[in-house]
Parts: C-alpha cells; structure tokens; sequence
C-alpha cells in the first residue's frame, strides 16, 4: 500500500475513548468523472492547483482528507492513519450520533455516479474491511449518503453493496448481512 500520510495534514485527534465503529464508503474522481489523474492525491495534500481546472477553483480551498484511497486498477494509497480522525464526512449522522468523522474510518474508491466500479476495486475494498475489522470494533460499513442524505450521493447507485458482502462473507472472520448496509 502506497503511505502518503507524511503529505496529508488533514487530520487531528479522535475524541478520547471514542471507539472506531463505523466505515464508511465514498467515491471521488477529479477532475469529475475522469479517472487515472493526480486530482485525488493533491486534493488529500493540499497541493490541488485552482487554475488547472475549471472545477478545481471551487474546491482547492477545501482542507479534507480519507484514511484511504483506492484507485481503478486497485491500487490503494493510505493517507491519514486510521487512529487519526480524518476530514471526509463532514456533517452526517449515524444511528443517532453526529460528526461520524469521530468513530469512523473513511474508504474512497476511484469513480462517480454514473459508471460501475472495476472488480478489483471490490477485492481490494473488501480486504481493507477485513483487515480494519480485525483491528477495531467496526460495527458497519454504511456509504457517505447513508450518513449525510440530501447533501451527499457517494458512492452512488453504481456501487453494488450486494458484491461487497458476498466477497467479505467468504472471509471466515467476517459476517455479511444485510443489504444495503454491512451489519456485523
Ligand atoms: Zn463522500
């Protein structure tokens, strides 16, 4: 996995003994649905130039980050350590509680709302939750417009949850169940 947390300084402390419960899935594509460019790394490292894109002067002033970033061909990029709280799903509400950046753990996939994600992606998305549900008490896996409706669509109607759980129930360590959220 590709370590960029020394680049990314969108981040800060967890609330103390805030137990990491929650993952949560978006998708992101700069310049908007175009996909293999640098867009994504320089948004997370503040380094995203306004004036190379008509859409990047709307948003270069944006300080937000993912714990993790995977791109079409399955390449996976870390940049905020998941212990630290990361900057990517602003206001939202889960189960009763706001500010999910508190006690969750943020996966963005390579892709948009109108085009289906690549099987790799999947593979690799579903071994990321193994392994962070072996490290904490995650409780679900829930997509940003799960947590922020009305405001956000990611992952969009493309991201098929069915795929992920079938993929994570063949994990011995993993329940699946529940569409269209992963319940544990
Ligand atoms: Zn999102």
């Amino acid at each position: 996995m590709k370590d960029l947390t020394p680049h990314c300084p969108n981040h800060d402390d967890r609330p103390p003994g805030e137990p990491i419960r929650l993952i949560v899935i978006h998708a992101i594509s700069l310049p908007p649905d175009d996909f293999g460019g640098p867009g994504v790394e320089q948004l997370f490292t503040n380094a995203l130039d306004p004036e190379a894109h008509p859409y990047y002067a709307t948003i270069g002033h944006l300080r937000v980050s993912a714990h993790y970033f995977i791109r079409r061909d399955g390449e996976t990029i870390c940049f905020v350590d998941p212990d630290r709280r990361a900057w990517h799903a602003g206001a939202s509400c889960w189960n009763g509680r706001e500010r999910c950046n508190d006690f969750s753990i943020g996966i963005e996939l390579e892709g948009c709302d109108t085009r289906p994600f690549e099987p790799v992606q999947y593979e690799r998305l579903a071994a990321l939750v193994a392994e962070l549900k072996r490290r904490y008490p995650i409780e679900a896996v829930v997509g940003h417009s799960d947590i922020a409706p009305g405001r956000k669509t990611d992952p969009g109607p493309f991201f098929d949850w069915n795929r992920l759980n079938a993929l994570l129930a063949r994990r011995d360590d993993i329940r699946a169940d529940a569409h269209p959220h992963v319940k544990f």
